[in-house]
């Protein structure tokens, strides 16, 4: 410890030593501008001012917990997806980057004007509330099997002023008697014994939201047992899964009926989320990926 005053850039400097990890400096700001209100400019051009002692502990707690391993989103209460600002807290997934690839898929298919969508597992509400931006004029319905998971995302909805149903439904047991033009869903997919799971983020988010049976797949089958009963004729299924579950993934779509099927990467290029269509000769797809090695079926 120094007696030196507690200026911005010192301050950063010896919570980034102790944060370490990936992104330690980054880390150190936006904790900073948590605890002070600044932003992580006003650090850089006022590296000498300097906060009260009441912010320099509550700085001092953060860098702690964040020492811990707590999640950076769980310790700000937010995180960005899609432009949107989203309240996170640990009853759900923090929200990914890698899933805005499956919203812009979903973006770019053939789909009526007024598309009837549902967006299942929900969550914080980043798919649907993604969308919902990107197309007021979509019927967006969103469920999860947490109540808490509804409460938050209905939080985001009415913040952001975007409409989206949201209920509490475990998979399609409390979804409405109606059929969808579009379903999507980043459901939990990590196999129960996946080691990563004792490592970074997911050690502070929910296992139900993570952990799907031993091979990861137990509610992507339940999903796909009901979702083709429930999509208008040429509707399309997009769900998220593991870098290392396409062919599987691409098995159950096509065991399930979809006759269109094909898996995406993510900007690391990793397999990243399947998609489907039943009926597709009612509906090709206009973008589809370009590695034909991942497609399977009539396209
Ligand atoms: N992609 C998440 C991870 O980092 C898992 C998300 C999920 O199970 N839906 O492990």
């Amino acid at each position: 410890m120094t007696d030196a005053p507690e200026t911005c850039e010192a301050l950063i400097r010896e919570a980034a030593r102790s944060i370490g990890g990936e992104s330690p400096r980054l880390d150190a700001e936006l904790l900073l501008g948590q605890a002070s209100g600044w932003t992580r400019t006003s650090f850089r051009a006022w590296p000498e001012r300097q906060p009260t002692p009441g912010v320099v502990a509550q700085f001092r707690s953060l860098v702690e917990r964040r020492i811990k391993g707590e999640p950076i989103a769980h310790l700000l209460g937010e995180q960005e997806f899609w432009s949107l600002r989203l309240k996170v807290n640990p009853s759900t997934l923090i929200p990914r980057p890698d899933t805005e690839c499956l919203v812009e898929a979903a973006l770019a298919l053939p789909l009526p004007a007024q598309a009837a969508v549902l967006d299942l597992g929900t969550g914080t509400g980043a798919i649907a509330l993604a969308l919902a931006s990107e197309r007021p004029d979509w019927t967006i319905h969103a469920c999860d099997a947490e109540a808490q998971a509804v409460a938050l995302a209905g939080a985001n909805a009415a913040a952001l002023g975007l409409s989206v149903k949201l209920f509490q439904s475990d998979w399609f047991s409390r979804v409405p008697p109606q059929s969808y033009h579009l379903i999507v869903s980043n459901p939990p997919y990590v196999a129960e014994s996946d080691e990563h799971l004792g490592q970074g983020d997911v050690r502070f988010e929910p296992a139900s939201a993570l952990i799907s049976g031993p091979d990861g797949l137990n509610d992507i089958r339940q999903i796909l047992g009901e979702a083709p009963g429930r999509l208008e004729p040429g509707g399309w299924l997009l769900v998220e899964h593991g870098y290392n579950q396409g062919q599987a993934v691409r098995t159950l779509f096509t065991e399930a009926g979809f006759d269109y099927v094909e898996t995406r990467q993510d900007y690391g290029q990793r397999d990243r989320f399947t998609l489907g269509c039943c009926n597709a000769c009612l509906n090709p797809c206009p973008n589809p990926g370009a590695d034909e090695s991942n497609n399977q079926g009539a396209a």
